[in-house]
């Protein structure tokens, strides 16, 4: 049976999918705990990376290589950098860059050496089927989140966008390098911390990967919401919505 592999960097973002799964049972592998379960028919495997490319592609590595998942799904929070894209929005990633890789002059700036490459794709289909479920849930967005907890965050008509994501190491929290990465990359939607890597590493595999992420803040020096609560109220139940809505449309493998 085919296996769906599913995670987060953070435990605010994967808490509303693992207090849904039924049947989940713990198994834990280099210190991490690695979820076990059915959702919707589907075989899963769900895990927190914690936070970082490294941390992300170790967690990556041993789903692929432990518990043999042929899929694999990244959900969490980015912060926006297209001008569109706003707080409360969903960015499905079609490619990601590592904004922080430099092994120049050896290498092109970006290029992740010999792999040739600075650009990792997103597996095409599985995105689109995630984008098809993220513009079905934001539809619904009060019925998913309450009506309260859309006025609090002023999320009346949130955007599914797709297009390219950065990760890097650093929580981009500033005006001045929010506004380098937008012109380092005029197309880049969002920036977060972990996707790169672990589309690098579903590359290594030939696995397919997709990542679809809520906009949390801004990346700037915008003062924002309580971080934590976003995730928790906002994030963390646009994860379980999406992911279930998509898991219900895809035949088991
Ligand atoms: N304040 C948080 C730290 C979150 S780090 C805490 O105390 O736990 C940010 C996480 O959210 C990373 O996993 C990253 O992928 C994502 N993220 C959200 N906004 C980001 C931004 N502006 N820059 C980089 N990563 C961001």
């Amino acid at each position: 049976m085919a296996v769906i592999g599913i995670m987060s960097a953070l435990h605010e973002e994967l808490a509303a999918v693992l207090a849904h799964m039924p049947d989940e049972q713990r198994v834990s592998v280099a210190g991490r705990d690695f979820w076990l379960g059915h959702w919707h028919g589907h075989a899963v495997v769900v895990v927190l990376s914690r936070i970082g490319k490294v941390a992300a592609a170790t967690t990556a590595t041993v789903l692929l290589e432990r518990f043999r998942v042929d899929t694999l799904v990244f959900t969490g929070v980015a912060g926006g950098l297209g001008s569109d894209v706003r707080v409360g929005d969903v960015v499905v990633a079609s490619g990601f860059v590592q904004h922080d890789m430099d092994a120049s002059p050896l290498f092109p700036r970006h290029e992740v050496p010999l792999y040739g490459r600075a650009h990792f794709d997103a597996h095409a289909d599985l995105s689109a089927q995630l984008a098809g479920a993220s513009r079905r849930v934001l539809q619904e967005a009060e019925r998913h989140l309450g009506h309260d907890t859309v006025d609090e965050f002023q999320l009346h008509a949130p955007e599914v966008h797709q297009g390219l994501v950065l990760s890097g190491d650093r929580f981009v929290s500033t005006g001045a390098e929010s506004y380098a990465l937008r012109q380092a990359w005029p197309a880049a939607l969002a920036v977060e911390m972990e996707g790169a890597a672990v589309a690098q590493v579903c590359h290594d595999y030939a696995v397919p990967f997709a990542a679809v992420r809520t906009i949390s803040d801004r990346a700037d020096d915008t003062a924002h919401t309580d971080f934590n609560r976003f995730i928790r109220e906002v994030a963390s139940r646009y994860s379980l919505a999406i992911l279930s809505q998509w898991l219900v449309g895809r035949q088991p493998g």
